[in-house]
Parts: C-alpha cells; sequence; structure tokens
C-alpha cells in the first residue's frame, strides 16, 4: 500500500494556472503540494515561441514553463511527479489517489488540469504539428503575415480563429464539414461579409501536404461530402478550430459543468459548486483559453483557497 500525504491545498495540474497557483498559495504559507500529471508544463510544453506573456518579448513554451516550475519550487510548493487517477470530493478531507500508489488527502483542491485542443486525427497533420499546423491562431497567427491559411471547423471557435486571422492573412478558407455552421449568428454574420474570408462547405479535410526539407505545409487535400471529389486548396498555414477537450474526466460526475464539459465557476471568482474545491485556467474557460488568463485564475485560486481556509479556522 503506498503512503499517504496531506495537504492544506492540493494543486491538480502544472500548466500555467497551477504553478501560479502554487507560487501564491506557498507565499500564503499554505505548504501547497502539486501535482504535475502526464505534461508536466501543460500545454506550453508543445509549443515553439509564445510572443504574449508578459515581460517576455519572446521565449520558447517550454522554457517558460521550466522556469515557473523552479518559481513555484523556490516559493516552497512541493512539486510531485504523479498522476491523479480518482479524486473523491463528496467528503473532507478530500482524497486523491496517484497513479504511483499515494493517497493525496486536502483540506482544499485547486483543479488546474487544463483543456486539450482535438485535432483530426490526420497522420499528416501529426507531422506538421508546429510547422505549419496549428491548433491556436492567437498564438501562431502572427507568423502568416500576408500568408493564405486554411481553418477547419464550424463552431465559434473557427469563426474566431478564421476572423482573427484576418489580421495577418492574405486570404482565410473556413473549410466545414456541412453547410451550414453552428457558430453564433453575430460571428457568422462578421465571417460572411469579410473580404478576405472564403467558406468551403461540404468538405472534410483528408490531408496536411507539405514540404519535407524544410518541414513546411503548402496545402490541403480535401473531399466533397456528396461527389467525393478530391482537391487541393493551397495554404501556408492550416489552423484546427474543432473543439477543445476539458480535462475534467476527473470531476465530471461531481462537479457542475457546462459549455460541453468546462467545471463551471461563479463569475469573477474560482468557485466551482463544492467549497473547498476551486478551479483555474483552461478547464473553466472556453472563451479566452490563453497561459496568462489561466495565470491569472491559477492566482485568484490560491487566493480564494486561502480565504477559504482562513474562515474555516475561524
Ligand atoms: P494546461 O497548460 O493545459 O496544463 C494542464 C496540466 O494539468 C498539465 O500539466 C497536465 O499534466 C495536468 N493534468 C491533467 N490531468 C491531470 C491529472 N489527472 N493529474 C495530474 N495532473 C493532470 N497561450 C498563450 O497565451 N500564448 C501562446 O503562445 C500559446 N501557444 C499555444 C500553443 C499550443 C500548441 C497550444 C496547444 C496552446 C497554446 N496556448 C498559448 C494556450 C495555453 O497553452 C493554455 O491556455 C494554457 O497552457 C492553459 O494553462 P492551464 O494551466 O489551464 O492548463
Ligand atoms: P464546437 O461548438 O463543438 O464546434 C466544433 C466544430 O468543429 C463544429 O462545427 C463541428 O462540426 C466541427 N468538428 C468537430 N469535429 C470535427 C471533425 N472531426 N472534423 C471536422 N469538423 C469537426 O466547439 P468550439 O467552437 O470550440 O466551441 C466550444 C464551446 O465553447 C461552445 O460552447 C462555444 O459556444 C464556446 N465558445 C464560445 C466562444 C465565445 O463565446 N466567443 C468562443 C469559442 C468557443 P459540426 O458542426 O458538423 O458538428
Amino acid at each position: 500500500m503506498g503512503a499517504t500525504r496531506h495537504s492544506k491545498v492540493l494543486i491538480i495540474g502544472s500548466g500555467p494556472a497551477g504553478y501560479t497557483a502554487a507560487v501564491y498559495a506557498a507565499r500564503a504559507m499554505l505548504e501547497p503540494l502539486l501535482v504535475q500529471g502526464m505534461q508536466p508544463g501543460g500545454q506550453l510544453t508543445i509549443t515553439t515561441e509564445v510572443e504574449n506573456w508578459p515581460g517576455e518579448s519572446t521565449i520558447m513554451g517550454p522554457d517558460l514553463m521550466v522556469k515557473m516550475e523552479a518559481h513555484a519550487a523556490a516559493t516552497g510548493a512541493e512539486i510531485v511527479s504523479d498522476l491523479i487517477t480518482s479524486l473523491d470530493l463528496q467528503k473532507r478531507p478530500f482524497t486523491a489517489i496517484g497513479d504511483s500508489g499515494t493517497t493525496y488527502t486536502a483540506d482544499s483542491v485547486i483543479l488546474a488540469t487544463g483543456a486539450q485542443a482535438r485535432w483530426l486525427g490526420l497522420a499528416s497533420e501529426e507531422k506538421y504539428k508546429g510547422f505549419g499546423a496549428s491548433a491556436c491562431a492567437t498564438c501562431d497567427g502572427f507568423f502568416y503575415r500576408g500568408k493564405e491559411v486554411v481553418v477547419a471547423g464550424g463552431g465559434n471557435s473557427a469563426v474566431e480563429e478564421a476572423l482573427y486571422l484576418t489580421n495577418f492573412a492574405s486570404k482565410v478558407t473556413l473549410i466545414h464539414r456541412r453547410d451550414s455552421l453552428r457558430a453564433e449568428k453575430i460571428l457568422q454574420h462578421r465571417l460572411f461579409k469579410h473580404p478576405k474570408i472564403e467558406v468551403l462547405w461540404n468538405h472534410t479535410i483528408e490531408e496536411v501536404l507539405g514540404t519535407e526539407a524544410p518541414l513546411g505545409v503548402t496545402g490541403v487535400r480535401v473531399r466533397d461530402v456528396h461527389s467525393g471529389a478530391e482537391s487541393v486548396v493551397p495554404c501556408d498555414g492550416f489552423f484546427v478550430a474543432i473543439g477543445h477537450a476539458p480535462a475534467s474526466e476527473l470531476v465530471k460526475d461531481q462537479l457542475e459543468l457546462h459549455h460541453g464539459g468546462y467545471v463551471r465557476v461563479e463569475p469573477g471568482s474560482t468557485l466551482t459548486s463544492i467549497p473547498g474545491v476551486f478551479a483555474a485556467g483552461d478547464l473553466t474557460d472556453p472563451v479566452y483559453r490563453q497561459a496568462v488568463t489561466s495565470a491569472g485564475m491559477g492566482c485568484m485560486a490560491a487566493l480564494d483557497a486561502e480565504r477559504f481556509l482562513a474562515a474555516e479556522e475561524s
């Protein structure tokens, strides 16, 4: 049987939200314990340059996350390499079981398990990830100034990404598998009237095409869902915007969720539907999904946890 560890604040996740929560909780003398999960450092470890983290005009994503981890450790947070496989929020203390066999009990929990972009699942898409294929226009749109890009998807994210990309690209082609969008009407209206945007209806993306050396995207091979006819849409950048999957598996039957699986927090706070359980970052956020907003929520979660524990003590 594994060890049992107790902490006042258990932080689950090691992205910007988790590490920021750890810094604040440690500085509040709460001796937080942070469990890193399968992806120490979170989503930014799978990107290259980050150009919108304040204070760093450009920094490699993995380097930024190494710095955040070091910062959290230096403030006194304990950082543990483990994966939480189950979590019981129904009784106090809250109990989490780690893949290592360790049981973590805690007076409060900060959930910062993030979200993962959904990809089409093509081998060619995998090959060009970071080399012309992206799931984040806000992050990578800047690299396509004066170039042509393709966006895949038909929801709010796809339409927002397409509109955002017009700030840089000379042409944006939105490719959708059906003949209508599920995005809000106002966004559709903006999309349809934008002179740089073309919509290709009823087409699926079969392959991302590109060069080998250097690796780079040159187009996408598409298929008409009615006729089966295939054609190529040339582009320099390929953006997938078919939704994000929040990592809410651990809590899906215990906490209130909304927008297709995001943990619902009280507006302006990180309070979830269970007192003492706080949530921060992409796990809660279908809209902004940025490192800096996640870090901001991590800070809020630690402050919310501190207030919760102080109120309990008094
Ligand atoms: P994440 O970074 O998603 O981290 C989640 C953490 O939870 C991970 O450490 C994971 O291991 C852990 N975890 C999950 N499940 C468990 C579990 N069961 N047990 C323990 N731990 C668990 N944003 C920007 O602001 N600028 C950019 O340039 C930028 N570029 C990006 C490029 C790419 C390719 C991607 C995918 C995203 C990019 N983003 C960018 C978005 C940014 O990465 C996210 O908004 C941010 O990382 C979210 O932080 P988070 O802390 O909420 O979660
Ligand atoms: P979404 O609403 O689930 O839309 C996903 C889109 O991708 C759909 O059009 C879907 O097509 C398409 N798609 C899914 N899988 C696909 C595949 N394998 N191949 C091709 N296309 C595929 O996701 P989202 O746009 O990310 O939005 C998620 C949630 O966040 C929603 O609640 C949304 O309202 C919210 N959101 C809000 C804002 C905002 O308020 N400004 C911004 C972004 C997101 P079908 O239509 O055919 O299913």
